[in-house]
């Protein structure tokens, strides 16, 4: 018996249940923060030879000096051309896809001209240099270095580097191949805290760059957010979550397969499943008992239901969505008859998956849409990853002489009033009379 926690709209406390449910402690052992202090200043003070130890230590790999601390671009071709046929074509499929999503989202310059002359705009320019780190520790995710390296590529940032450990020497060659596919120009042999410092200041052999995006354990969020000002960085992700609204007519087994789908990330990925029956969540129960066996991953998940999924019972799909919205979901699964009714209703969501045919999973890999997502409530104020993370704007300021004239008798009022007299002297220079 898998024992689910059970919630239900009409209890008196519900809310307060609901918070606690959701309620996720971020980035904040002080010991994991001593010990990746220690890691990004050894990277800073000491550069590549820092490297070099830190790779020993934590990923078992044994470097003889700078040169193997990177992937050449013959191992980069290689690992794509030796790749079989339908794993190739299933990387290429995504990458299009992700590709042409992705296009649709780049900011271009604008301006405008006033009656005078004057003209205001808005200058978009990529970044030059950013860092991907893609994790390799217990896993290998090729699907986040397409999610995470092609966006920057839409926006036309100039050079990608990326970086991923190789634990005992060990890589994915579907990673190096995916690496090859999104156009990463340098890949190092590089994880943990020691990567992500190495990219924020720069060694012998690492380019510093401008920002860092990818996932991570928490040694990877503690540098990030240790070297963020430095560098920018993405977001500091959380556990994986999902949400599914269904009204009891999707087959109960997709629904618990979707569940499973993210309980199997990790222990604390929360999966949670709302609906308007009894009956149904008893179905979906029934499902989740028949299916778990025959996971690979059945503890992971098993332990993520027990300790962090729930089953909220509601009156009505409107009172789902308003569960929806106080929860922010990172992915929200509409498993109803027709999500566009529920659609305006949402207003906090990661990304919404329309109808019962979306399986979250395709999100994952090869919709187009990004699967790097705002988790743990913060879809109130932030966005998936996208192409706008990689541009950056600056203000275009262009004045006609009648303009700066008559602006300037504007600025002259204000900055006095602020007793900022070189600014007033400045802008009355300019006026005309
Ligand atoms: P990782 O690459 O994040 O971490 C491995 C590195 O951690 C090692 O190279 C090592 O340098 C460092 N490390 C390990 N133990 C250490 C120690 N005791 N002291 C100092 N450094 C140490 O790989 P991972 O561990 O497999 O974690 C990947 C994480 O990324 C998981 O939590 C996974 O859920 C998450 N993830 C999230 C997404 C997403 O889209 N949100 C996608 C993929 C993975």
């Amino acid at each position: 018996m898998i024992d689910i926690k059970r919630l239900a709209s009409s209890n008196n406390d519900f809310d307060a249940q609901l918070t606690q449910l959701t309620a996720w402690e971020g980035v904040s052992d002080a010991e994991v923060n001593q010990r990746v202090h220690d890691i990004v200043h050894a990277v800073r003070a000491q550069g590549d030879q820092a490297l070099i130890e830190f790779t020993n230590r934590f990923d078992r790999l044994q470097l003889n000096d700078s040169s193997e601390l990177e992937f050449s671009k013959e191992e980069l071709k290689s690992a794509l051309e030796n790749l079989p046929e339908k794993e190739r074509i299933a990387l290429q499929t995504a990458a299009d896809r992700v590709r042409s999503y992705h296009e649709k989202q780049l900011q271009t310059s604008w301006d405008y001209t006033e009656a005078d002359g004057t003209v205001l705009g808005q200058k978009v320019t990529p970044m030059d240099k950013v860092g991907l780190y893609v994790p390799g520790g217990k896993a290998s995710y090729p699907s986040s270095v397409l999610m995470n390296a092609m966006p920057a590529k839409v926006a036309g940032v100039n050079e990608l580097i990326m970086v991923v450990p190789t634990p005992d020497g060990e890589i994915n060659s579907l990673v190096l191949a995916a690496a090859e596919v999104a156009g990463v120009d340098r890949v190092f042999r590089l994880g943990g805290a020691q990567a992500v410092a190495a990219l924020a200041y720069g060694t012998e052999s690492v380019p510093q760059v401008d920002k860092i995006v990818g996932p991570g354990n928490i040694y990877v969020a503690t540098a990030k957010r240790m070297v963020f000002g430095v560098v920018g960085i993405d977001m500091i992700a959380g556990p994986s979550e999902i949400l599914v609204v269904c009204d009891g007519q999707t087959d109960p087994d997709w629904i618990a397969m979707d569940l499973f789908s993210q309980a199997e990330h990790d222990e604390d990925a929360q999966s949670i499943l709302i609906a308007t029956s009894e009956e149904y969540l008893a179905q979906v129960q029934a499902s989740i008992e028949k299916l778990l066996p025959t996971m690979e991953r059945e503890a992971i998940i098993r332990t993520s239901l027990e300790s962090r999924g729930a089953f909220v019972l509601v009156n009505d799909l409107d009172e789902a969505c308003d569960v929806v919205n106080k929860i922010a979901p990172e992915h929200l699964e509409l498993s109803v008859e027709n999500p566009e009714a529920l659609l305006p209703k949402i207003r906090h969501a990661g990304a919404i998956f329309m109808g019962r045919y979306t399986a979250e999973a395709l999100g994952d890999y090869c919709a187009g849409p990004n699967h790097v997502l705002p988790t743990s409530g913060t879809a109130r104020f932030s966005s998936p990853l996208g192409v706008y993370d990689f541009q950056k704007k600056s203000s275009i300021i262009h004045f006609s002489a009648d303009g700066a004239s008559e602006m300037g008798k504007v600025a002259s009022v204000l900055a006095r009033g602020e007793s900022l007299t070189a600014h007033a002297r400045s802008a009355e220079f300019r006026i005309k009379d």
